[in-house]
């Protein structure tokens, strides 16, 4: 059963936004890139998952903080007898080891992600011991594009290579998944101790002025063109309702300026022309957000 599925990080919309409305420098850019592949290969783990039809409890991109130490965790499972825990990597390319440390094959030391898969375990076993649950965990550092080559890793790791990915569902279909009110009691702690908002570490320097206005399409990233009364018309074929356009912006407008105020004007603006009507903007703003404050300074805030 899946109990809480997985969305873009606040982190990747803010660098995607800026990465579509921009130039950013291409450190960013190469940041931005690893965001987006690291969430597709997310997903395409997901995909994977999908097809098992056994009922364990599953639980996506789960943020916790233990004792001051902020760590996320890309996939957790919960089978009768244990918590499956899954760090996915989109690596791309051949990779090699030597000790401890991990290198691309130009010699470029990249951060060990098993260190990191250790990290969350031990700080996720502690949690679970503090909420009173003792059952073991099964760590899993799952490298999901064909692409991927690993040289001179040692045999012993919890890694599970793309080829590998077949056997590891057929292992997944095959566990006892009976689980009770205490598997789910262990799921709820997690869920309720989830943070929703991730601390955005680093930033690129922006401001208002310099961003290109307008609504991209969610599909091919371009921008938006052409308006109906009630529809905005992509040239990849993607449409999308006025409405659903208009929320999206204004949810990436509150990502980007968390400080500036949302009203008809700033958000008419901010749609760069293809809504045409103000009045459109100030019917989508009262439906879907509360108004607060009164006559010049009245803004629209979410609705609580
Ligand atoms: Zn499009």
């Amino acid at each position: 059963m899946l109990l809480k599925s997985r969305k873009e990080s606040e982190n990747l919309l803010l660098y995607r936004s800026l990465f579509l409305r921009m130039s950013l420098c291409e450190k960013d850019v190469s940041h931005y890139q690893r965001l987006e592949k690291g969430y597709a290969g997310e997903l395409l783990f997901d995909q994977y998952v999908s097809s098992l039809t056994n009922e364990f409890l599953l639980l996506n991109d789960v943020l916790l903080d233990f004792g001051n130490n902020l760590f996320q965790m890309d996939s957790l499972a919960i089978f009768q007898e244990s918590v499956l825990l899954f760090e996915i990597k989109n690596f791309e390319g051949d990779f090699y080891v030597k000790g401890d440390r991990w290198y691309t094959l130009s010699d470029k030391e990249i951060k060990n992600p098993l260190e990191q898969l250790q990290r969350s375990e031990s700080l996720l076993r502690r949690f679970l011991q503090e909420h009173g649950c003792m059952l073991p965990i099964e760590p899993f550092l799952v490298f999901v594009n064909p692409e991927f080559t690993l040289y001179q890793a040692p045999m012993k790791t919890p890694i599970i290579y793309p080829t590998q990915i077949q056997r590891l569902l057929r292992t997944l279909a095959n566990k006892p998944t009976k689980t009770t009110h205490l598997h789910e009691k262990m799921a709820n702690k997690l869920l309720t101790h989830h943070l929703s908002t991730s601390p955005i570490i680093r930033k690129p320097d922006y401001s208002y002025e310099i961003l290109q206005k307008g609504i991209y399409c969610s599909h091919c990233y371009t921008f938006f063109k052409e308006a109906t009364e009630t529809r905005l018309v992509c040239s990849c074929g993607t449409t999308e309702s006025i409405d659903d356009a208009i929320v999206r912006s204004v949810y990436e407008f509150m990502l980007l300026f968390p400080d500036r105020l949302v009203t008809t004007n700033v958000i008419y603006e901010w749609c760069g022309g293809v809504v045409k009507s103000k009045k459109t903007v100030r019917r989508v703003l009262s439906s879907h957000f509360a108004l607060k404050g009164h006559s010049r300074k009245a803004h629209f805030v979410l609705k609580s």
